[in-house]
């Protein structure tokens, strides 16, 4: 579940991590009043406004912007609130503007040279350990200077069962170039942000820019969060941060149901029980010429109720040319799944204007044919794999 820069920013603070403090505004009338109230906190005079939506690249789409006094605090919030933000990671109808950070300027001039990093704590999945990967070459786009100047990505393995060690967190400050004073806040801001990460069961911390001030402290001035969906369950508070305007809205729905959704660009619908046979299943249906629309797993019990809630979660999108049904009658029998799917057709009435191919397999699969066959919907049955690949093809011809 991903995180707005706020709520990120909110869970780093309580963790002991230095940010760029901000507050939330949803209209330009909150907005000024959070200036008057940062100023009183930190004496600056300018704040910088910041679109709050689930993308990153937002001050190149204008959705981040200085403002010098009051006045500018207002058109400013004016101006983002409400605006469609086209960012280098959004769709190219960009993403609506709910909300606004209004956070305080951080890059006054002073004794030193303002100077920006870029650090990220995730997991490495070969390694089976942490990673945090760091970068002299902060607040760009970090995909790029991977490309082009990959030498300059530095990454850290920690080790879950030893956690950051202090040499680990002062070899980063070091590799960064730091001394003095801004040395030791960085080797304090790594040991936060990685117990951030680790406490708030964390798939990702994404800090950039790290901003070294003009005075030398280290402080995150942008979050990019992401919280494991399997840990919500025993993170309440976090999982209290959901914005669903910022999701997919046939995904919104399917969690609500319980189906496990995911939507993708293809144009064959799929429904299959169990996630390894999706996944094979998403591959037969590209092999065959097809895009998967979708990922659906309808779990252990594919009941008429359930096959009939999954049929209308898949034909809520619009680019469905044809669904393949994919079970496997393990725990579940196949008659009873077949017997579901014709319920589930004939209840839906003529909603349904796409091919369906279904493929059972397993317990009764054979009995199960016969009532797909003799039901007289517009259903094409297959018992082996290569077949619904066939016929999946042939609709799509
Ligand atoms: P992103 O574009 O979505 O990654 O949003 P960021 O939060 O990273 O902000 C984008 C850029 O705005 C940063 O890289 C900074 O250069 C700039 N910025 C952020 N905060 C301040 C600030 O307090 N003062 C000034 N002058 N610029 C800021
Ligand atoms: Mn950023």
């Amino acid at each position: 579940m991903n995180l707005h820069e706020y709520q990120g920013k909110e869970i780093l603070a309580s963790f002991g991590v230095r940010i760029q403090r901000g507050i939330v505004a949803q209209n330009a009338k909150e907005a000024v009043e959070a200036a008057k109230q940062l100023t009183a906190e930190t004496g600056t005079g300018w704040h910088v406004i910041k679109a709050q939506v689930h993308a990153g690249g937002r001050g190149k789409g204008g959705g981040v912007k200085l403002a010098k006094n009051l006045k500018e605090v207002e058109e400013i919030a004016n101006q983002i609130i409400g605006m469609n933000l086209i960012t280098p990671q959004t769709s190219a109808e960009g993403k609506k503007v709910h909300q606004v950070l209004v956070a305080e300027d951080v890059y006054y001039p002073g004794e030193s040279e303002t100077s920006e990093f870029y650090m990220s704590v995730v997991l490495n999945r070969a390694t089976g350990k942490n990673m945090i990967m760091y970068s002299t070459e902060g607040g760009m786009d970090i995909e790029e200077v991977a490309e082009s100047t990959p030498h300059l990505i530095f990454t850290e393995e920690i080790d879950p069962a030893t956690g950051l060690l202090g040499f680990q967190a002062r070899k980063i400050a070091f590799n960064l170039g730091l001394s003095g004073t801004a040395f030791k806040e960085m080797t304090k801001f790594v040991a936060s942000l990685y117990k951030a990460y680790v406490e708030s069961d964390s798939n990702m911390f994404e800090i950039n820019p790290v901003l070294k001030t003009s005075d030398d402290l280290i402080m995150a001035v942008d979050a990019k969060v992401s919280i494991d969906d399997n840990a919500l369950y025993r993170r309440k508070k976090y999982a209290d941060m959901r914005d669903l305007r910022e999701e997919n809205a046939i995904e919104v729905e399917a969690r609500e149901v319980g189906l496990n959704y995911v939507d993708l660009d293809g144009n064959v619908g799929c429904m299959v029980n169990g996630a390894g046979l999706a996944m094979a299943t998403m591959d037969l249906i590209k092999m065959a010429g097809g895009e998967p629309a979708n990922f659906l797993d309808v779990g252990g019990t594919a009941d008429a109720k359930r096959v009939e809630e999954a049929f209308r979660i898949i034909l809520k999108d619009p680019n469905v040319k044809a669904i393949l049904i994919n079970i496997f009658g393990g725990i579940v029998r196949c008659d009873r799944v077949a017997q579901g799917i014709v319920d589930a057709y004939k209840n839906m009435g003529d909603s349904i204007k796409v091919p369906i191919i279904v493929r059972l397999q397993g317990t009764n699969a054979e009995l199960a044919k016969e009532i797909i066959d003799n039901s007289g919907l517009a259903v094409q049955s297959a018992v082996q794999f290569q077949e619904a690949a066939d016929k999946v093809k042939a609709v799509l011809a």
